[in-house]
């Protein structure tokens, strides 16, 4: 298991676009694969899922989401 992601970058692209539904079935491999050996991928993944499960909650009350956003974002950005 890798503690440091060396493309981390290309793979919350791609945590996004699955979380998304846009994802392309060799993206899917690709991140299947990748949460596999990857530590902060996996993190990241959760953290992304958690994000917008909660932010679809928010919608469905109708409430702005902005503060939660940056709540998260900045959990996000301390496991980097
Ligand atoms: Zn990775």
């Amino acid at each position: 298991m890798k503690e440091n992601c060396s493309h981390q970058t290309d793979c919350l692209k791609m945590i996004q676009l699955i979380l998304d539904g846009e994802a392309t079935d060799q993206q899917l491999a690709k991140l299947k694969i990748n949460l596999e050996s990857c530590q902060p991928c996996i993190r990241m993944y959760h953290l992304e899922k958690e994000v917008k499960e909660l932010l679809t909650k928010r919608m469905e009350k109708r409430c702005c989401p902005e503060e939660l956003v940056a709540t998260i974002k900045s959990r996000i950005l301390s496991f980097t």
